[in-house]
């Protein structure tokens, strides 16, 4: 028997006029990217599939099948929410789902990383430098991501590198052609706050620096800015760490995801250098846990559970079991 208090709980989730089909997306704004994700996952099992990568095909088609979560307290909105808390991840690599997750875990790493750089290094600057070369083969792209990572080095190495730490991710867009790949560096460098009235390197001196390294026989495009010194640059780790390729280029079209995952076969995503080392080595790791804290919400006042399912014909998440450790109160609802 389900109490008063619980009813109470679940009618706030739970409208009686969709009582039948509850969607996670509708229920839960903030769960909303779930669908769009699985989605996507169930293309790329395909392609994993077209490939012959039966393996990799049958882990991401089962990957996050069911969700459970939690209702918890929010600690702003004092009301409650969905705290995802047990999920199955296939952690294949190019999973959209696992892919997703792996990129939030990551942020909220180099978020916790963050204040302990600034505490130590309070008067110091941020650049933020994107390194390009023109579009390459993608059956040359591994050959090219390794050219890249040389070059890199050979500009970190630079006496005129102004940077004593950083943190740079390789990003690969599809060519516009649907054939080609263009791989590109985004960075963070930290500097010292003199770096501005001496050693400062202007757009022009970046190109012909990432020219000489590339050994390239054109200036190649690249973009360089400063973070402003009471700005954070908190928004713009979370664009190096945000993917390596976005979804939407993954799904496009099988026989380039093929080639794609067989050209980054043990490639590393994020990188990170000098004094930063100490801060955010996580970020060069597979983050064990990808289900995430939640600083957010406050203590989980009861211990409801509602389960949702993906559900292959509609693409959405259903919630399909609700349960009340309280009250040993359990519900079905399976639609899927
Ligand atoms: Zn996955």
């Amino acid at each position: 028997m389900s109490t008063d208090t619980d009813s109470a709980r679940l009618t706030f989730i739970i409208h009686p006029s969709n009582a039948n089909e509850v969607f996670l997306g509708e229920i839960s704004p903030q769960d909303k990217p779930w669908d769009k994700h699985r989605k996507n996952a169930e293309i790329i099992s395909s392609y994993y599939k077209k490939g012959g990568m039966d393996r990799y095909a049958k882990r991401v088609d089962l990957c996050s099948r069911n969700l459970d979560f939690r209702l918890v307290d929010d600690k702003y909105r004092g009301q409650k929410r969905l705290k995802l808390f047990s999920a199955q991840f296939c952690r294949v690599r190019h999973c959209p789902i696992c892919q997703w997750r792996r990129s939030l875990m990551w942020k909220a790493k180099a978020y916790e990383a963050l204040p302990k750089v600034v505490a130590d290094y309070p008067t110091y600057r941020w650049l933020f430098l994107t390194l390009t070369l023109k579009n390459c083969e993608l059956t040359d792209l591994r050959d090219t991501l390794t050219d890249i990572n040389r070059a890199f080095k050979r500009l970190t190495e630079l006496k005129v590198f102004p940077g004593i730490g950083w943190v740079k991710s390789i990003e690969v867009t599809r060519g516009r052609d649907g054939q080609s790949a263009h791989p590109h560096i985004h960075c963070l460098i930290l500097v010292k706050p003199s770096y501005f009235a001496q050693g400062y390197l202007h757009k022009k001196d970046w190109i012909a620096l990432w020219q000489q390294c590339l050994r390239l026989n054109y200036k190649p495009i690249l973009d360089i800015q400063a973070i402003h010194a009471d700005k954070s640059p908190v928004g713009l780790i979370a664009e190096i760490l945000k993917y390596q390729c976005k979804e939407s280029d993954l799904c496009a079209d099988a026989d380039w995801f093929i080639e794609y995952v067989h050209q980054m076969h043990k490639t590393r995503a994020v990188s990170v250098g000098g004094v930063l080392r100490g801060y955010f080595k996580a970020l060069e790791e597979e983050p064990e846990d990808l289900i995430g804290k939640d600083d957010e919400a406050g203590d989980s006042s009861d211990e409801t559970v509602m389960t949702f399912r993906w559900n292959t014909r509609i693409k959405k998440y259903i919630l399909v079991r609700i349960t009340s450790c309280n009250t040993r109160n359990v519900q079905y609802k399976d639609t899927a």
